[in-house]
């Protein structure tokens, strides 16, 4: 919403320059008489601007990502290792260009929990209460029925609007991996269930064991099973998010695997190299268990702070994924 909010108003402000540079060149007594001209220049000049605008059009994440091609010369050749020599001067060139322009732009985060409900569910919704940010949840809906304390977990997220509550399927696979994907009819059901047992209202999906992602003009897959799945579920509206980067904690002991300085730093160096699935957008793993122990929590607490305190990152709903500029 801000952001939109910022681009409408980036758009306005380009949008009046170019009027004013107009209105100059024709005169200052003809404004008024023109007045209707006016309104439909100003429409005209809004198209224009929003087609030339790369907040709308994620220009800078294409160049970013485009291979790059030298024209090449048939009638004075150059050696192939001029050739690659050309080519990786004018890679560093275009990448430290690109990082520098989306550098002035906005950086967004997202704050993953998969598994839940779970312990730990209730100190990571009474956490994004707290600290008053956007995290996201992938569900599974048989671990809200194994306990009264676990329904009401769920609902607790349900009810919370700084959480949105999207499908990590029914079964979590029971854990066999291999087994569930070999069979994507059954797979795909797994995760229908799970969508009307929750009730969920975002068609918004990560699989169990799997990093994969489908969505937009996005198609990667870290192993073939669990391919046809994610095609399939794709094709039926569902969008398939992996993650950039996981933090791991003992839950029973509250012991961090990666420290927060770690973790912190690792999500800097992915946020300031681009090296995300999508430039200026870096998404986090973790799991509910993790943070069953008052250690756990604090180092989430910690984490998030540590944020706060030293970027400006925003924290942001996968519903919005990606932010391209
Ligand atoms: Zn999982």
């Amino acid at each position: 919403m801000v952001n939109g909010i910022k681009t409408l108003f980036n758009l306005g402000t380009v949008a009046y320059l170019s009027i004013s540079l107009t209105s100059c060149q024709g005169g200052m007594n003809t404004r008024a008489a023109n007045a209707p001209q006016d309104t439909t220049e100003f429409a005209e000049r809004v198209e224009e601007v929003k087609n030339t605008d790369p907040v709308r059009n994620g220009m800078l994440t294409k160049r970013w990502r485009d291979p790059i091609h030298i024209p090449t010369d048939t009638l004075h050749p150059i050696s192939k290792d001029s050739v690659n020599k050309l080519l990786k001067l004018e890679r560093r060139r275009i990448k430290d260009s690109v990082r520098l322009a989306l550098d002035k732009f906005p950086k967004h985060i997202y704050l993953t929990f998969d598994d839940g409900p779970l312990l730990g569910s209730a100190a990571i919704d009474s956490i994004s209460k707290a600290k008053n940010i956007k995290i996201n949840v992938f569900l599974v809906g048989k671990h809200a029925h194994m306990s009264k304390g676990l329904k009401r977990d769920f609902q607790r997220y349900y009810n919370n609007p700084l959480v949105e509550c999207y499908n990590h399927s029914y079964t979590h696979a029971n854990n066999k991996f291999t087994t569930f994907y070999s069979n994507p009819i059954s797979a795909f059901d797994d995760f229908e269930k799970n969508e009307v047992d929750l009730n969920l209202k975002h068609k918004i999906i990560r699989l169990p064991g799997r990093n994969i992602w489908i969505y937009n003009d996005v198609r990667r897959i870290d192993l073939q099973s669990g391919a046809s799945t994610a095609d399939m579920l794709y094709t039926n509206g569902y969008r398939i998010f992996g993650w950039d980067v996981e933090w791991k904690i003992h839950g029973l002991t509250g012991k961090p695997i990666q420290s927060v300085n770690e973790i912190y730093t690792r999500l800097k160096n992915y946020m300031n190299n681009k090296s995300s699935m999508e430039p200026n957008n870096v998404v986090l793993l973790m799991h509910d268990d993790m943070f069953q122990n008052r250690k756990g929590q604090y180092l989430l607490s910690t984490l998030i702070d540590t944020i706060q305190a030293n970027t400006d990152y925003k924290f942001e709903f996968m519903q919005d994924y990606p932010f391209r500029y």
